[in-house]
């Protein structure tokens, strides 16, 4: 039997970035939001994934009083920017936002993740791990209900104003959008990465590699691992890239060796692609993140795109509590859609550049030829982009109310 919780005026869906980010300025307004995260806590906490957050992001967590998430050790050393391996050529790739005055971290994912619910914790939010078989109802009437089972296997019933539908891009949420509403826009560039976690350091944090042989990347996942990054056809597997072939390529494509080699704990090869849902709002859901776009990893923004959305929506609901004016919360779709479709506009060119100008199998050597101009143009130019120069530590262990953290 279900059994009927208390109301929130938010129920967020998905603990990542995303619901995080928005569970915590919520928090800092007094507005009441449960979020529901599927996995266990320390499931999400390991979770290795982007390693970048960029100067907006930045910004947006100091914006609502969590620079405490992203503080870290300094990293002067990359003031003059990002090696730039072309043919083995080295370069210096300076990347700078001109309408930003904070510069963007080095980040491990599950770094950001750990600290955004620590401080939640905290401060009093109420987090609920292992929720499983979400469903959304009613969300085209003014009180929608979320239902989730528990960890002990009981049904639960949450009634809320708003649904924020941040459980990624395989989640849930947008599940809940009639299809004749929502279009799905989509763009595959026709290679992949083959992505690679290591047990060995990276010193500096960010190498990146233009070569005929195609794209690669090292990039710090903390203090003793970091991610490989090896353009590859769609077509590859796993299988067809032992350690080895890893290890030779990687040089040959950076044109000098790579040090120090170590242990290889995880392979995936990950299409390279931009994804847009349209509407990004429907009755009272609200999509954030991942669950209504992914943008090409090589523009490192994802979880920027993640913090916009949630900023935009925590500002339209206290607006519409304070105010009790709607205004934001109707707008919020296309606000969020004109920002993604610009910084997708600038992912598109940023792949390009960096792939097209090294391997013409794929493109062709008109194709190469223009993005080898691009390339020189974007490092010709005082600086584009932004250029991360802390990493960002743990937060240290704190008390957290255990009444909260796990149900
Ligand atoms: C190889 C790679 C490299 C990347 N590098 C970068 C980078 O350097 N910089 C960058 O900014 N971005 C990068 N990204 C993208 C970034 O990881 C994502 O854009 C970001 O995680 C989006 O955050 P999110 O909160 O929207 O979604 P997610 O992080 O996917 O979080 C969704 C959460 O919802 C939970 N969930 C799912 N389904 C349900 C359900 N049914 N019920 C309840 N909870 C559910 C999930 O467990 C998860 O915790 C990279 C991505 C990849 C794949």
């Amino acid at each position: 039997m279900s059994k009927t919780d208390k109301k929130a005026t938010v129920v967020i869906v998905g603990g990542g970035i995303a619901g995080l980010a928005l569970g915590n300025f919520l928090l800092r307004k007094g507005i009441s939001c449960i979020i529901l995260e599927r996995h266990g806590r320390e499931y999400v906490e390991q979770r290795q994934r982007a390693g970048a957050l960029d100067a907006g992001g930045v910004r947006r967590l100091r914006e609502w009083g969590l620079a405490e998430v992203v503080e870290g050790r300094s990293r002067g050393d990359l003031d003059s920017g990002v090696p730039l391996l072309i043919e083995g050529e080295r370069r210096q790739w300076r990347r700078e936002d001109d309408s930003e005055d904070v510069d963007g971290v080095f980040c491990p994912q599950q770094i950001l993740v750990q600290n955004l619910i620590k401080v939640f914790l905290r401060d009093g939010g109420d987090l609920r791990f292992g929720a499983e078989d979400v469903s959304l109802h009613d969300i085209d009437t003014e009180h929608p209900l979320v239902r989730y089972r528990d960890a002990t296997g009981s049904t639960k019933t949450v009634s809320c104003d708003f649904i924020a539908g941040s459980d990624g891009f395989r989640g849930v949420s947008r599940t809940a959008v009639p299809d004749d509403v929502l279009t799905c826009s989509a763009h595959e560039f026709r290679y992949a990465w083959l992505t690679v976690m290591t047990e060995v350091p990276a010193d500096p944090p960010a190498v990146l590699a233009v070569h005929s042989r195609g794209f690669a990347a090292q990039i710090t996942r903390g203090p003793s691992a970091s991610r490989l990054y090896l353009q590859c056809p769609l077509t590859d597997t796993i299988e067809q890239w032992p350690d080895d072939r890893i290890w030779h390529e990687l040089d040959a494509r950076f044109g000098e060796p790579v040090t120090p080699k170590g242990p290889i704990t995880s392979k995936q090869v990950v299409p390279l692609r931009g994804v847009v849902f349209s509407p990004m709002s429907y009755g009272t859901l609200y999509l954030l993140g991942d669950a209504a776009h992914l943008i090409s990893p090589m523009s490192a923004e994802g979880m920027s795109l993640a913090l916009h959305d949630a900023d935009v929506f925590a500002r339209a609901v206290v607006q519409q509590v304070e105010n009790h004016d709607s205004g934001l919360l109707e707008s919020y779709s296309d606000t969020c859609l004109d920002h993604t479709w610009q910084r997708q506009a600038a992912a598109v060119w940023l792949t390009e550049t960096m792939h097209d100008s090294g391997d013409p199998s794929y493109e062709g050597e008109f194709r190469r030829q223009i993005a080898r101009k691009n390339l020189a143009n974007m490092l010709e130019r005082p600086g584009a982009g932004t250029l991360p120069l802390r990493a960002v530590d743990p937060l240290p262990q704190s008390p957290e109310p255990a009444a909260v953290s796990t149900r």
